[in-house]
């Protein structure tokens, strides 16, 4: 049997943010560590993922996925080892991902698990560029906005753990890449991992920025933010442009969506498609994104970074960073070390 310690440490929603979130919405509580019954599996976190999309279980709102409510433990992606399986397929010490707990040690079912492969890459990966984000980047760029050569692609919030992602894979595919992102550091990272220009959009005009940039258009559009920044790319879409829409992480505090000038005249000019995705529709393709992320990096042909916060109890700063857009790449927060 795995090391495990005495109690557990987790996180619980307090209650819901108005706006922003704080620090008053999370609540951490000492339970005792949870006991796995038939076909279960004891994992002791040792990476927890941070995402945008948890921002949304926040709120009581009707969303394509179910509000956590006030009082429940937080969930997250996790890679963690396994202390204690009553399911065959797993046994202590395997290092293991899946949907999990803001907590030292979370139980589940062996079916939601998944291996990790500690020979694609380091186990972190598993929650990033080799996990979640980095399929939700693969399917964005090659089912959804489908670069082709020659197109100039601009990619928003470019510098996170889906955007870096998307603007490596369009590049691959011959297109011209251009990424925007919040930070000078940002900006130069990105033009050395193969985007052919980027913009900081705190520093001046986003929209002379872009049509300094884009000298010749739009023709696709890697949405993760919405708001201004999109504004500010909607007149500079080329005819028969593809806008692939993944997030709107600008609108996620909003108490009120803001209203102003209708924008979608353009598509009328332009003949163009707007459309949203859903990383989950592609469950079942999960193995053919690894495949291929997995050999690009291996290859050096994606790069990509991670910032770790150490320890479960600054998971929620973590959390509130990626609306400041304080770290570049994948946010990870480490819990524990692996025990051999
Ligand atoms: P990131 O790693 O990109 O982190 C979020 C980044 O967004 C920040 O670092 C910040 O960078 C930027 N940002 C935050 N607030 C604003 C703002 N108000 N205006 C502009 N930029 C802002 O997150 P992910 O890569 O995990 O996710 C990116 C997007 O993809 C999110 O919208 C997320 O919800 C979405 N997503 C969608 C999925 C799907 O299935 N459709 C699956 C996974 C993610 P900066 O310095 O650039 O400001």
């Amino acid at each position: 049997m795995g090391n495990r310690a005495d109690t557990n440490r987790q996180w619980l929603l307090a209650s819901r943010p108005s706006g922003e979130p704080t620090m008053e919405n999370f609540e951490m509580v000492e339970t005792d560590v949870p006991t796995p019954g038939a076909h279960e599996v004891l994992v002791r976190t040792l990476y927890m993922s941070v995402d945008p999309y948890m921002r949304g279980r926040m709120r009581d709102a009707e969303s394509y996925a179910e509000p956590w409510d006030v009082g429940d433990p937080m969930r997250a992606g996790v890679v963690g080892e396994v202390v204690e399986s009553n399911h065959p397929d797993f046994e202590a010490d395997d290092v293991v991902t899946g949907d999990l707990r803001w907590a030292d040690y979370a139980v589940c079912e062996g079916r939601d698990l998944r291996t990790v492969d500690p020979d694609r890459g380091p186990i972190s990966a598993a929650l990033g560029v080799l996990g979640m984000p980095g399929v939700t980047a693969y399917f964005g760029t090659t089912d959804v906005a489908e670069p082709t050569p020659g197109d100039t692609v601009v990619v928003s919030a470019a510098a996170g753990a889906v955007g870096s992602v998307v603007g490596q894979i369009a590049a691959l595919s011959g297109a011209r890449v251009v990424g925007i992102a919040g930070a000078d550091e940002k900006v130069e990272w990105l033009e050395s991992v193969g985007f052919d220009a980027a913009i900081n959009y705190d520093d001046g005009d986003v929209s002379t920025a872009l049509e300094e940039t884009c000298p010749e258009g739009v023709d696709v559009y890697f949405d993760n933010v919405g708001g201004p920044i999109t504004d500010a790319v909607w007149p500079l879409l080329n005819v028969r442009s593809r806008v692939a829409v993944c997030g709107q992480i600008a609108l996620y505090n909003a108490t009120e969506l803001p209203t102003g000038p209708r924008k979608l005249g353009k598509l009328v000019e332009t003949r163009g498609t707007v459309e949203g995705f859903l990383v989950r529709d592609y469950e079942g393709r999960w193995g053919e994104a690894l495949d291929r992320l997995s050999t690009w990096v291996a290859d050096g042909d994606v790069q990509y970074r991670e910032n770790v916060v150490e320890g479960l109890e600054n998971a929620p700063e973590a959390f509130l960073g990626l609306f400041e857009g304080t770290k570049i790449g994948k946010q990870l927060v480490r819990v524990g070390e692996r025990s051999a």
